[in-house]
Parts: C-alpha cells; sequence; structure tokens
C-alpha cells in the first residue's frame, strides 16, 4: 500500500500536510453514480461540510453532485467550485439574515428548514427581494443511530429540525406564506452509520409521515433523507470505497416514494474519508516512564477528530518497512488530549521519518485551527505533486 503514496515527491514537502489520492476520490464517486443510476428519482447531494478543499470539491462538482450546505460560506465554497445553484441545498439550526438573503439571490434549490421561526424570516426576506423560497422542513426523525453521541443528530433531544408532532401545523403555516414554495421533507440522523438497520429505522418514519400527510392530501415532490454512511477507519486500503451497493438498496427497498417523487440523499464522509492521509513527520522519539512516544509535528490542530470524538484513524509509518515498535502516536500542542493514537504498531521510527494518519479526507482539513499559533495544513491533490 505504500506504493500508493508518491513519497519520493512528499519529501520536498513541509510537512504537516494532507494529501488527497484523486484516482481513489474519482473511483468512489463513479461507485457512487453507478449505484444511483440504477435507482430511479435518487439524487446525491455531496455534504460541503466533510471537506471543502476547493480542488476537492471541484471533482467532486464534475462528477455531477449537488452540493448540501451549512453555511452562507459552504454556499460560495460550492458556487465557486462549480457547483450549479439548481442542485444547492442549505440546512443548519441558526441561519443568519445574510446566509438567507445569499441563497435567495443564487436561487439555490432548497432551503432546509428547522423552525417556524425561521420560516417566517425566509418568507419576509424572500418578500423583500420579490423571491419564492423553495423549502423543505426538516422533521426530527426521533430515530437513534448506532454511533457516537456527539454526532447522532435524529433523536427527540438533538438540537436539529421541526418535532414530529408539530410537522403538519407547520406544513400548514409554511402553505399560507406567500413567499414560501413547500418542497419536501427533509431528515439526517446522525454520522458514521455502518449498520444499515439504522437507515431502515429511517425509512419507516418517512414511510408513517408520507401516509400520515397523504391522509391530508398532502403530497410533496422530494424526499431528503441526509447523509450519514460510514466508512472502514479500520481497513482504509481493503475497504477503501463504502458499500454504496448496500446503502442505497436498502433506501430503494424499504422506503415508498410517491408517484414522481424524488429522494435526495447528502453524503459527506463516505465521498472523501477514504481518499485524504493527514502526512507528518517524526520529530521525536521519548522514552517515557511507562510509554513510549512518537512525538510527530501534526496535532489536534491539524485533525481533531481523536480529541474530539476519540475517533480512531489507522497510522503508518510510511518510511519504513523495518520491524515493529509501540508508540503512542502524540502532537506538539498544549493539551493532554493531543494524541492521534495509544499503544499503535508502526515499523519502528526515528525522527525525519514520514508518518501517514489514514482516513482522514472528512472533518479533517476543514476543522484545523490556529490554536497555539499553529500554521493551517496546505492540502495538496495527486495532481499537485
Ligand atoms: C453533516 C451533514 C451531512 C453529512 O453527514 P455525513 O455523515 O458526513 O455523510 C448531511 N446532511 C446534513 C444536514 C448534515 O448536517
Amino acid at each position: 500500500m505504500k506504493g500508493r503514496f508518491p513519497i519520493s515527491k512528499f519529501q520536498e514537502i513541509e510537512t504537516p500536510f494532507y494529501y488527497y489520492d484523486t484516482d481513489l476520490l474519482r473511483d468512489t464517486l463513479r461507485a457512487i453514480n453507478q449505484e444511483v443510476a440504477k435507482h430511479e428519482g435518487f439524487v446525491v447531494h455531496y455534504a460541503i461540510k466533510a471537506n471543502a478543499n476547493p480542488k476537492v470539491l471541484n471533482i467532486i462538482a464534475q462528477a455531477g453532485l449537488g452540493a448540501d450546505c451549512v453555511s452562507g460560506g459552504e454556499i460560495k465554497a460550492s458556487l465557486s467550485a462549480g457547483f450549479s445553484p439548481r442542485k444547492i441545498v442549505y440546512a443548519g439550526v441558526g441561519k443568519a439574515d445574510w446566509e438567507i438573503n445569499l441563497g435567495l439571490d443564487k436561487d439555490i434549490s432548497c432551503f432546509n428548514v428547522e423552525s417556524t421561526a425561521e420560516l417566517e424570516v425566509i418568507n419576509e426576506l424572500a418578500d423583500r427581494r420579490g423571491k419564492i423560497a423553495r423549502v423543505a422542513l426538516r422533521i426530527n426523525p426521533d430515530v437513534g443511530a448506532h454511533t457516537h453521541s456527539n454526532i447522532t443528530t435524529g433523536l427527540a433531544e438533538n438540537k436539529f429540525g421541526i418535532a414530529m408532532r408539530d410537522m403538519e401545523s407547520v406544513i400548514e403555516i409554511a402553505t399560507e406564506m406567500a413567499n414560501i414554495q413547500l418542497i419536501g421533507l427533509h431528515f439526517h440522523i446522525g454520522s458514521q452509520i455502518l449498520n444499515m438497520g439504522d437507515f431502515a429505522a429511517l425509512c419507516n418514519r418517512v414511510n408513517d409521515l408520507q401516509r400520515q400527510l397523504e391522509r391530508r392530501k398532502i403530497m410533496l415532490e422530494n424526499i431528503n433523507v441526509g447523509g450519514g454512511l460510514g466508512i472502514d477507519y479500520t481497513h482504509p486500503n481493503r475497504v477503501s470505497i463504502p458499500d454504496f451497493k448496500s446503502y442505497f438498496d436498502t433506501y430503494a427497498r424499504l422506503l415508498h416514494l410517491r408517484e414522481g417523487q424524488k429522494l435526495h440523499f447528502e453524503l459527506g464522509r463516505a465521498v472523501v474519508a477514504q481518499c485524504g492521509s493527514l502526512i507528518t513527520r517524526t520529530l521525536y522519539v521519548k522514552q517515557g516512564a511507562v510509554k513510549q512516544f512518537a512525538i510527530v509535528d501534526a496535532g489536534m490542530t491539524d485533525l481533531i477528530r481523536p480529541a474530539l470524538y476519540q475517533a480512531y484513524h489507522k497510522i503508518e509509518n510510511i518510511s519504513s518497512d523495518g520491524p515493529k515498535a509501540t508508540y503512542d502516536v502524540v502532537g506538539p500542542i498544549c493539551e493532554s488530549s493531543d494524541v492521534f493514537g495509544k499503544s499503535v504498531d508502526l515499523n519502528e521510527t526515528k525522527r525525519g521519518d514520514l508518518i501517514a494518519i489514514r482516513s482522514a479526507g472528512a472533518y479533517g482539513e476543514i476543522m484545523a485551527s490556529q490554536y497555539n499559533c499553529r500554521r493551517l495544513p496546505t492540502g495538496y491533490i495527486t495532481e499537485d505533486l
């Protein structure tokens, strides 16, 4: 697998940096498009928040996916990367006026609305501009996802969406607003979901809600089930492309679309996670009282997932094929949580070795910070090197 990294080229680049394998990214996008083509009415958006590197976005836009945005900044990033405004959807519990106005001015395809208060503001801002805002209501389906508690979003206790019991009354309110066109329902239950049963539970919930609306003769043209498909962090080489077939087949089998209805998806992590690695160098190897540390030049400022979610990332010494030794791989930041992995078996490492922290293409570079007055990491794609 080391063959997949252009190591000699890496030698010339200052670490830490992100590397995106665009062959893998294109293969992943091809796999998605292939599966989606098998199902009538399926539409896929890429969740910009997973990775907004302009070169990565550009490749995804070229593959024909739409964009799922959660801020005005993401709307701008997706437009610059070449996503058509007609394929942009915009969710978020706290949309500011300028963000709504941007969406209206650019004629994005849909606002995924999370409260009545927001609906009123969108209606008013649309009226001032003489526009009609296309809107889907984000419903909190109270469906649990078997994932880390910080990344479940579809439970009744989470801040996201409109409660199911309020759905009909909010639909009534929306229908009466002059500058709102209600076009769908939106859901998103969480992230890094590998159990298809969780998506099946969402399908059942959506079916219930659709039946409820049908009794009131309400038919909406779009159902958007969000994203959340997980990836295999343990085996980035063996399972480099997620099981899109099972994912889309689950929805095709269990979610009953009405005549002419479209089913929208918003995949983030599953699109970009495996193609990205954080490349860092070993600075020092230090023998502590009870542990041996490999101190690398990347830190939680470059990749916060291990510190924030106790996330596992596979770590490899790509400069050595030597015998293995055990290390806690840690960064230079002044926080005890600045640890990439504990008791990691690496090919024995020394100062200057290149270390790859794998499966870091999603929620990596985009979450980088300047804490400790650090520089933000640069992202390179295959074609840059
Ligand atoms: C984060 C998010 C997604 C993407 O989630 P992934 O787990 O990366 O697929 C999709 N839709 C919404 C509304 C989100 O907030």
